[in-house]
């Protein structure tokens, strides 16, 4: 018999490619769609048929969905944001946890970053809209600045900060300063960038981007006390994730204009509620978390999934599996992989 795969609150799964076909010569699939808040034990009810799953950004996989859910033996994450799954709790309970290797997102992020920046520096959404609007004679407003003269804090020097990192530094000969503890002063030298400490960048920084991961130490790292320790007139991008920054503190210096502008793809709440603050404000570009959404990013995430289900069916495990330690321990999993 086929087994059961579920795609999981996924606009973006197959909506350009023939993966939903392809998947199909060899599963039973299904789209699944829950509530973005929905608790672990309703989540492992309404997902209790399923073998496998391929999931979004949400909902939140907890150690109570783990705890109760006795039949799912791997999860293959379409993105590479891991931050919803209580990987732990997976591991536990011997499910092999899978995400798309970085390099099918990493263009995409990297160039919608820096289309943030230019877009922020060079006021375009208010040139646009006000061009629109009929009004030519206000161009003089709409005075930007360059970024080959700029100093960009890069905090998070992995797969999408480095390259980041590379297109402003060899590309518009910028000067990038980098905060990641966990990359050695000499591999950013080596990059064309300078190590910084955290405060340090704030310190420093015309222009800070966000390129961490969401986890305990770095949820709200731009916070008030931070934003304090940065220039004046500095800009904030944010396409990583959007509990990095404390949202009310970011309104507040945005209203008091010590942070510029901010340029965000990534929400502290998502889907953003039509009424919230941020969206009243005009020192900002705020998009819906598309950084990742090219064709050729999409295309390469769909072939990955269902190359990496394929995999398993074969008894193989896929390069961008998190908890490699499950193989051989994972009783549910066994049984797939012999199959
Ligand atoms: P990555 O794991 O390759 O790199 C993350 C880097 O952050 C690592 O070098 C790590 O050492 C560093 N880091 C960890 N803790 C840190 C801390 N406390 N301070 C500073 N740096 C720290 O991840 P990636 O592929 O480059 O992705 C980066 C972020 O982009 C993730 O948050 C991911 O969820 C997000 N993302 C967003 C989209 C989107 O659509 N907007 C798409 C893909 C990825």
């Amino acid at each position: 018999m086929m087994k059961k795969v579920a795609i999981v609150n996924s606009k973006s799964f197959g909506k350009i490619t023939d993966a939903y076909d392809e998947l199909k010569k060899y599963f039973h699939v299904e789209f699944v769609n829950v509530p973005r808040d929905i608790n672990g034990k309703a989540l492992s009810e309404r997902l209790a048929d399923f073998d496998f799953l391929v999931i979004s950004a949400t909902p939140y996989y907890s150690s109570d969905f783990f705890e109760y859910n006795q039949r799912i033996s791997v999860i293959v994450r379409h993105g590479i944001g891991i931050d919803n799954v209580d990987v732990e709790a997976a591991t536990i309970h011997g499910v092999l946890i899978v995400k798309v290797p970085g390099r099918y997102e990493r263009e995409a992020v990297a160039e919608h970053t820096i289309g943030l920046i230019i877009a922020a520096l060079r006021k375009i959404k208010d040139a646009h809209a006000s061009l629109i609007s009929g009004i030519w004679e206000d161009r003089i407003r709409y005075i930007g600045r360059e970024l080959s003269s700029k100093t960009i804090g890069v905090i998070g020097f992995g797969n999408i900060g480095r390259r980041v990192a590379e297109i402003l530094t060899k590309g518009f000969k910028a000067r990038v300063i980098v905060y990641d503890p966990y990359v050695a002063a000499e591999e950013i030298k080596k990059e064309g960038a300078e190590p910084r400490e955290f405060d340090e960048l704030l310190a420093e920084a015309d222009i800070i981007t966000l390129h961490c991961p969401l986890i305990t130490e770095t949820k709200f790292l731009i916070n008030k006390d931070s934003i304090q320790k940065m220039k004046e007139n500095v800009i904030i991008i944010n396409t990583a994730r959007g509990q990095l920054i404390e949202t009310k503190s970011l309104i507040d210096a945005l209203i008091e204009k010590k942070i510029a502008y901010a340029a965000l793809d990534v929400f502290e709440e998502e889907p953003i509620p039509p009424e919230h603050p941020l969206l009243k404000l005009d020192n900002v570009l705020l998009t819906p978390h598309i950084a990742a959404y090219t064709e050729e990013s999409l295309i390469g995430m769909d072939k990955y999934v269902v190359k990496s289900l394929k995999d398993i069916l074969n008894g193989i495990i896929p390069d961008g599996t998190v908890n490699v330690e499950v193989v051989g321990k994972s009783s549910r999993l066994a049984k797939i992989l012999q199959k």
